[in-house]
Formats: C-alpha cells, sequence, structure tokens
C-alpha cells in the first residue's frame, strides 16, 4: 500500500505551499487537486461554456484531457497536452473552478483520476475532499485552516509581490465567497473528516506549520 497523505482545508490555508514543502521533507509527490479544477474550469471558459450549465459541463468532463507530470518533483498540469499550471492562477479561472467544482460529473471525474494516481506512488494529495471522499480510507489525515482574516491578508501579500494591486478588502470578500460556495454544495462540500487532525496557522509561521504536519504523519507512517 502506498503512503497516502490527505490535507484539506479552505482558500488561503497556505495548503499548497506547505503540502509542496512537507511532500519534499518526506521525499514524496505533492498532488495539488486545485489545479485539476482550475484546468477543468480554463477549459469551460476556453469553449465558452457557462460554469453553472452542468449539463454543459457533464459533457466537456466526458472528453476533457487533463493530465499531471512532475518535472523535478514540480507538478505540471496538462490540459490537451498544453501546460496550463501558470495560466490558471488568474482571478477568473479561480472563480470559475470553485463554480465547475460544484457540478457532480466533474467531481467524479476528478476524483478518479486522483485515486488512480494515489494507488500508484506514495503522495500528499491537497484539495477539499481529499480525506472525505479521495482518500477516505487513508490513516492520515489533517485539516489546515486559519482565521479568514490572516488567509486574506496572505493572499493579498502573495497578490502583491505578483504585481497584482486588488485591495485587501476585494481580497477578504472573494476568499469568504469561494469558502462560502466550497462548504455549502451539495457534492462533496469543504468539510473536516471526523478523523482528521486539526492544524489551525493563523499564529504559526510556515516552518512551524510545516513541522507541525510532519510530526502528525511521523506519528501514523513512522519516521521517513
Ligand atoms: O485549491 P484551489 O484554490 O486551487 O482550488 C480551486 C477550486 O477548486 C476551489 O475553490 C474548490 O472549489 C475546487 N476544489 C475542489 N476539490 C478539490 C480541490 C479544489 O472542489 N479537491
Amino acid at each position: 500500500m502506498p503512503m497516502n497523505i490527505a490535507i484539506d482545508g479552505p482558500v488561503g490555508a497556505g495548503k499548497s505551499s506547505i503540502a509542496d514543502q512537507v511532500a519534499e521533507r518526506l521525499h514524496i509527490l505533492h498532488l495539488d487537486t486545485g489545479a485539476m479544477y482550475r484546468a477543468f474550469a480554463l477549459h469551460a471558459l476556453r469553449s465558452g461554456v457557462d460554469t453553472a450549465d452542468w449539463a454543459a459541463l457533464a459533457r466537456l468532463a466526458e472528453t476533457v484531457d487533463i493530465r499531471v507530470q512532475y518535472a523535478d518533483g514540480a507538478q505540471r498540469t496538462l490540459l490537451f497536452g498544453e501546460d496550463v499550471s501558470g495560466v490558471i492562477r488568474t482571478g477568473e479561472v479561480s472563480a470559475a473552478a470553485s463554480a465547475v467544482s460544484a457540478c457532480p460529473a466533474v467531481r467524479a471525474r476528478m476524483v478518479r483520476a486522483q485515486q488512480e494516481m494515489a494507488r500508484k506512488a506514495d503522495m500528499l494529495i491537497d484539495g477539499r475532499d481529499i480525506g472525505t471522499v479521495v482518500l477516505k480510507d487513508s490513516p492520515c489525515k489533517i485539516y489546515l485552516t486559519a482565521e479568514p482574516a490572516e488567509r486574506a491578508r496572505r493572499r493579498y501579500v502573495q497578490q502583491l509581490e505578483k504585481g497584482d494591486t486588488t485591495p485587501y478588502d476585494e481580497v477578504l470578500r472573494a476568499l469568504i465567497a469561494r469558502d462560502e460556495q466550497d462548504m455549502h454544495r451539495q457534492a462533496d462540500p469543504l468539510r473536516r473528516a471526523e478523523d482528521a487532525v486539526l492544524v489551525d496557522s493563523t499564529h504559526m509561521t510556515q516552518e512551524e506549520t510545516v513541522e507541525a504536519i510532519v510530526r502528525i504523519v511521523e506519528d501514523v507512517y513512522g519516521k521517513q
């Protein structure tokens, strides 16, 4: 059985960068499932499909080709062979990803692909439904969160560094809207699995958070 670690949590909890660092420490791959929903959202936007039209999204899900590859340990997300890892990070794609991920047919397609990858390799997977659906039998689950104002502050600083001057209030508003959508959708809403360990990083540095998660993993799988 491969070593599979589930990390879930809301927008801006630092899942992606923390997961990257934990995976590096453990010498395993990190699968960012959000990137797959983002690639699907980009496909829907490019195809001119309304992100609320579930029948049309279901048809797109039947034929979409989303693959994940690793180059020097880093994930590249491919949409019909095109590396879209960079272009899926815009605000427009973020909002569309949250919308398309509410569609059950889209989720079914993504979950199947993620479970296939997890069967083949030791992997740390981050997302919204990893502990509750994708890796529901994993013995190692973490729910990583922080207070909304702190998550928005981190996102704001991150965006500023990239030259995006969206005001803090707007970042906070978009983050709360995405949380609402992710936590209250019908299909696999974001929630903490009963057996997930809660890590609240509001008052923790990145290093402390990484340490805390590595310790949780070692408690389950032993020292790596
Ligand atoms: O993690 P990230 O913000 O990149 O994810 C983009 C969107 O994809 C999220 O807002 C969420 O709606 C959706 N998502 C999901 N299930 C996952 C990962 C992401 O529904 N496992």
